[in-house]
């Protein structure tokens, strides 16, 4: 095949058109795999749906008999252990080595090995401390109810954040300090409500504001102090003002929130949140360079990805992944890149560790040149956790690669698996809507499992409610100690998609938390604020879009602008939505 054009294919699983662009191909080859047959969503979804973050079961662990928090429900077929156990010298993951055998499926095979070896209760990239009910996270202290995230201290029911402390309720954020429900913020300290704001102080309800301090219900705003709704007041003026909004107060609250969202609609949006950034499409990026279609990057710099989301540190040539600190040279992962090597080489794999030459494997530690391997530590050369010579394994490999094609797994759906294809969902130990997949693509149970996905039907769970949602303090004021391990009703109920709790406790740091930053108690639990911060945040794709800008100012003059960009505000979205030069001439 040319590498020189671009290539139009039907989706096997969605049945849509994608196109493979010739930059595509060069990256396949320089990978050695095949062009893809699932378009870029379906292969996201499928990935997303290997990564439960916030459904905890408790169990046992299989080795140590403790009691644990775990991802796992109770009863799978494979053993799961705690991390001391796991991390220990009391099993060994080799014993469970099988030969390939040529005339079963490779995927099977992998599925048979998946039933035995024992598997780690919660995934930490690194040392948690005093930090359990978290997970897909690395070096927190004194954390709770945090995902996707690395060292953070103090920091509470949050997801995706780094570097932060003394903060709570944050999607997606970097250093931050006493800060609350915000969303993409970074460096910015006492913000509070805010979104796509970056080195703000002592403020709240602000949206795509950098470098202001004390202000309160704005957009759009650069280098600025004591401003309201945008309007300049003198410090005297602004402080009598802020008392009295009297923000401590729930309902007081609720109508500000209302407020904000309407200042927000009306405010100017550029078609993405980018910073520092070259020739990159996608949203929430920071220091990328060619990087099309991702989302969620940060760190120093990241160079030519395409398809990757959440990057804390920095990636370079990799395509297909969902959440890592660093790599380069990774295709089809999920949570790897923990103390890696430069060229990383990850294929088709998740939970990995300071490895190189990785393929469909997963939760394997300081290793390099695996295939199909399950549990393993320091070993290289091993095939469905089976030891080999150098000389044998790349014998082996280039072999079952071929098998691989030659016997494809077909799912119960008619999906063909082939090599180049990262693991079928019938082989995720997890239910699509305990995973991030419907954080991120909501489904219903029918359309799940016609797509070929597990769901979980919700558990009678039966709590003994203390507190009532509408017998709530309104005040924080009015909230002393006692209300610690309460079981206080969630407002949803468990009505909702989104993984509702029912009920929830107030813990003691929680409590001081709110207390010092005169916060009323939240009415909903954990996870239903998660969804709540969700639905804030556009969605994982692109739209092709043109500039909504008629300012006669600009250098379209009379004219409509008309620069079209990528985009992830869906074209029936209610904010007016600016192409990079026009945003300039109103922002700056
Ligand atoms: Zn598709
Ligand atoms: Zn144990
Ligand atoms: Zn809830
Ligand atoms: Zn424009
Ligand atoms: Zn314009």
């Amino acid at each position: 095949m040319s590498s020189e054009k671009k290539e139009n294919r039907i989706c096997q699983s969605c049945q849509k058109d994608f196109t493979i662009e010739p930059d595509d191909f060069g990256f396949y080859e320089k990978m050695k795999v095949p062009a893809p047959t699932f378009c870029p969503e379906c292969r996201l979804v499928r990935r997303l749906n290997f990564r439960n973050e916030r459904t905890f079961y408790k169990r046992q662990c299989d080795l140590c008999k403790e009691d644990i928090l775990s991802m796992y429900e109770k009863n799978t077929p494979f053993p799961v252990y705690c991390h001391n156990c796991w991390w220990g010298d009391n099993w060994d993951p080799m014993i469970f080595g099988v030969s390939y055998d040529f005339k079963q499926n490779f995927f099977e095979q992998f599925q048979s090995l998946l039933k035995n070896v024992p598997l780690i209760n919660l995934f930490f990239g690194g040392k948690q401390l005093n930090s359990e009910y978290c997970n897909y996270v690395s070096n927190d202290k004194n954390c709770y109810l945090c995902f996707g995230g690395m060292r953070n201290e103090q920091l509470f029911f949050s997801k995706n954040v780094a570097f932060s402390k003394d903060s709570a309720d944050i999607y997606s954020g970097d250093k931050l300090e006493l800060c609350y429900e915000n969303i993409e913020c970074e460096n910015s300290y006492q913000l509070i409500f805010s979104k796509q704001c970056e080195n703000c102080t002592s403020s709240a309800f602000l949206y795509d504001c950098r470098n202001c301090q004390n202000c309160f219900g704005c957009a759009n705003l650069r280098n600025k102090n004591y401003c309201i709704w945008n309007k300049q007041y003198t410090r005297e003026e602004y402080f009598k003002k802020i008392q009295e909004f009297n923000i401590e107060d729930f309902q007081n609250l609720e109508n500000l929130k209302l407020q904000f969202f309407d200042f927000y609609k009306k405010s100017i949006h550029k078609f993405a949140h980018l910073v520092n950034v070259k020739n990159s499409s996608g949203d929430n990026l920071l220091n990328t360079r060619n990087c099309q279609n991702c989302f969620d990057i940060f760190g120093t710099g990241s160079d030519n990805c395409k398809y990757t989301h959440y990057v804390v540190l920095g990636v370079k040539d990799s395509y297909d992944n969902y959440g890592m600190p660093q790599a380069e040279k990774v295709y089809e992962t999920i949570a790897i890149g923990f103390d890696s090597n430069e060229n990383s080489d990850y294929y088709f794999s998740y939970f990995i560790r300071g490895s190189s030459n990785i393929y469909y494997s997963r939760d394997c530690n300081s290793c390099h040149d695996l295939f199909g391997c399950i549990g393993l530590h320091n070993k290289s050369y091993c095939i469905l956790n089976k030891q080999y010579t150098k000389e044998q394994y790349e014998e082996l490999v280039p072999k079952i690669i071929k098998q691989m094609n030659d016997l494809p797994y077909i799912d119960d759906i008619g999906n063909s698996y082939a090599y180049g294809e990262f693991f079928p969902a019938e082989l995720s130990p997890f239910c699509y809507n305990e995973t991030i997949a419907q954080e991120y693509f909501p489904l219903t149970k029918i359309e799940a499992e016609k797509q070929g996905y597990k769901w979980k039907e919700r558990e009678k769970r039966n709590y003994e409610i203390d507190i009532k949602t509408k017998d709530i303090p309104d005040n924080i004021k009015e909230v002393n100690e006692e209300i610690i391990g309460k079981v206080i009703e969630c407002e949803h109920s468990g009505k909702c998609n989104e993984q509702c709790t029912e009920a929830f406790k107030i813990i003691e740091s929680e409590l001081q938390f709110y207390q010092r930053m005169n916060l009323p108690l939240p009415h909903l639990c954990p996870n239903c604020r998660h969804y709540q911060r969700l639905k804030q945040r556009n969605p994982l794709k692109l739209w092709t879009r043109t500039c909504m800008c008629d300012k006669e100012n600009h250098l379209h003059g009379k004219e409509k602008c008309e620069v079209e960009f990528e985009t992830s505000y869906a074209p029936d979205r209610p904010e007016i939505i600016y192409c990079e030069k026009c945003y300039q001439q109103e922002v700056y």
